[in-house]
C-alpha cells in the first residue's frame, strides 16, 4: 500500500480499520496492474471525510445516499462505508431501492457481486481479509456469486454483464451455479440502462479472453437481450469453399483476432449476413445492411456520435478490394476519401481474413495500407485542401462560383493518380493549358 494511504489509514480508529476492497485487491493478488483503489470501513461518510482532511488530503462528497467520499491526494480514491443494499423484488434494476450502513464487514461482503471482488486488504497491516473464499476462487480461476447466485444475479441485471466482463479480462470461468443463475436471470438485462450496458460491453471487448466471454453471453441468453441482431447469425452457413465457420463463430473469431481499437467494428462487421440470407437468399448486400444495423445498434446503446460514424464506415467498407483486383486509380480515390480510417480498416480486414480460413493471404490484405504509404511518399494530396494551388489561384484564370470547386477537383484527381505532381508550377501550367482550351 502506498504511503499516503497508510497515513490516511492511521487516522482511522483501531477497531474500525480502513480497507482497500474489490478490484484493486483482486488484481494485486493476481499480479495485474491496479488502476483505481476503492476504500471502505465501518466509519460513516462524515467521519471518513474528517479523517481524510486531517491526513492533509482533499475531499469531495459523492452520493449522500450511498455514503461515498472522493478522497484526493497524489491519487484519487473512492470511499464507501460498509453497507447493505436492498433491491425491489424481481426488477433487476441496477440502483438499490434502499441502502443501510452497517458495522459488519460480513454484510458488506455479501452486497458485492463475486467472491474475488469481495476481498479486503487492511491498509495499515497489509492483511488480506477473505470472508467468502475469494482467495481459493482466485486460485481456481472461478467467478462465484458471493451468496445464493439466484439472489445475487437476480437483484441487479448488470452483474451478468460484469460476470462476462471478468471472464474476458481475467480468463476465469463462471462457476456452475453462478452460470446457471446468469442463464435464468438474463432477461433482467432488459431493465438496465443502455449506457451502462455499453460501458460493460466496451470493457468486455478489451479483454484478452473476449471470445470466451462472447460465447458465454450467447450461452446464457444475455446476447439475445443486449444484441439480438447477433443471434440472427446463429448457425448461418457460409460457402465452405472459403469459410471454415458459420457466421456467428466467424464473427467471434474476427473479434478475437482484432486489436482492441476495432473490436466493436469486428463484432458488427458481418451482423447483416443472417438477415440478408433470410431476405435475399444470399449475402451480397451484407456490408450495406450491416452498416445500417450497426448504426441502429450503436444508437440504441448510446455510443457517442463520432464513434458511431467511424464504426459504421468500417462495417460498410470492410469488403473493399476483397479480391485485391480493384483498379489502382479507383483505390487511390478510395484512400483519399478514407485516409482517416485506412489503418483501422486494414486491421479489420486482416482479422476478418484470419477468421475465415487457416491460410489467409495477409499480404493481400495489406494492399490498401501499402498504397496509402506509397501515396504519402509520392507527396500525393489526400484532400483538395492539400493541393499546391487554391481557389484564389483558380479564380485568377477567370473561373468563378461553382466552377472553382469543380476545377480544383479535377486537379485533385490528376495529382491523386500521380499523373501530375502536386507542385504549384505544374498545376498552374495545367490551368494555363485548360484555359486555352475553354
Ligand atoms: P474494475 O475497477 O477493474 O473495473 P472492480 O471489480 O473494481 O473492477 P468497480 O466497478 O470498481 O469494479 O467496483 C468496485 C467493487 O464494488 C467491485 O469489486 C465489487 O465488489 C463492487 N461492485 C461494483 N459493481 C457492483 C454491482 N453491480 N453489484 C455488486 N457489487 C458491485
Ligand atoms: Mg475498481
Amino acid at each position: 500500500m502506498n504511503e499516503e494511504l497508510k497515513a490516511l489509514a492511521a487516522q482511522f480508529p483501531p477497531d474500525k480499520p480502513l480497507y482497500a476492497v474489490g478490484g484493486c485487491v483482486r488484481d494485486e493478488l493476481l499480479g495485474r496492474e491496479v488502476y483505481d483503489i476503492d476504500l471502505t470501513s465501518a466509519c460513516l461518510q462524515e467521519q471518513a471525510e474528517s479523517f481524510a482532511l486531517k491526513a492533509g488530503m482533499r475531499v469531495s462528497l459523492g452520493s449522500k445516499r450511498l455514503g461515498t467520499v472522493i478522497i484526493k491526494g497524489k491519487s484519487s480514491y473512492e470511499y464507501t462505508p460498509f453497507r447493505v443494499d436492498s433491491y425491489p423484488a424481481g426488477s433487476g434494476v441496477h440502483k438499490p431501492a434502499q441502502v443501510r450502513f452497517t458495522q459488519d464487514i460480513q454484510e458488506d461482503a455479501r452486497r458485492r457481486d463475486f467472491t474475488v471482488n469481495a476481498l479486503y486488504r487492511n491498509v495499515s497491516t497489509g492483511e488480506t481479509v477473505d470472508l467468502l473464499g475469494g482467495v481459493e476462487d482466485l486460485k481456481n480461476r472461478l467467478l462465484r456469486a458471493v451468496d445464493d447466485p439466484m439472489r445475487v444475479l437476480g437483484e441487479d441485471g448488470l452483474r451478468i454483464m460484469r460476470l462476462y466482463r471478468f471472464v474476458s479480462t481475467l480468463g476465469f470461468d463462471a462457476e456452475e451455479e453462478t452460470e446457471r443463475a446468469a442463464c435464468a436471470k438474463s432477461p433482467l438485462l432488459n431493465d438496465i440502462a443502455p449506457e451502462r450496458i455499453r460501458v460493460e460491453l466496451d470493457k468486455l471487448l478489451e479483454g484478452e479472453h473476449v471470445g470466451k466471454a462472447l460465447r458465454g453471453l450467447v450461452k446464457c441468453g444475455a446476447m439475445q437481450v443486449i444484441l439480438p441482431e447477433f443471434c440472427e447469425n446463429t448457425g448461418v452457413k457460409q460457402n465452405p469453399a472459403y469459410h471454415r465457420y458459420d457466421v456467428d463463430e466467424h464473427i467471434i473469431k474476427t473479434v478475437e483476432f482484432a486489436p482492441a481499437r476495432v473490436r466493436l467494428a469486428a463484432l458488427l462487421h458481418d451482423i447483416g449476413k443472417g438477415r440478408c440470407v433470410k431476405e435475399d437468399g444470399n449475402m451480397y448486400r451484407h456490408a450495406e445492411v450491416g452498416a445500417q444495423m450497426a448504426e441502429e445498434i450503436m444508437t440504441r446503446l448510446r455510443y457517442p456520435k463520432a464513434e458511431i460514424k467511424r464504426t459504421v464506415r468500417l462495417v460498410a467498407l470492410h469488403m473493399t478490394d476483397m479480391r485485391g483486383d480493384m483498379r489502382e486509380c479507383k483505390l487511390r480515390r478510395f484512400i483519399a476519401d478514407n485516409a482517416d480510417i485506412v489503418d483501422d480498416l486494414t486491421d479489420l480486414i486482416i482479422a476478418d481474413a484470419k477468421a475465415t480460413c487457416d491460410n489467409a493471404d495477409i499480404d493481400k490484405c495489406l494492399r490498401i495500407k501499402r498504397l496509402r504509404d506509397k501515396m504519402a511518399q509520392e507527396g500525393v494530396p489526400f484532400s483538395v485542401g492539400e493541393l499546391a494551388v487554391n481557389g484564389r489561384d483558380v479564380a485568377e484564370f477567370g473561373y468563378s462560383g461553382e466552377q472553382v470547386g469543380r476545377v480544383l477537383k479535377e486537379l485533385f484527381a490528376l495529382t491523386l493518380t500521380g499523373e501530375k505532381k502536386n507542385d504549384r508550377k505544374a498545376l498552374l501550367a495545367v490551368l494555363e493549358k485548360r484555359n486555352n482550351h475553354d
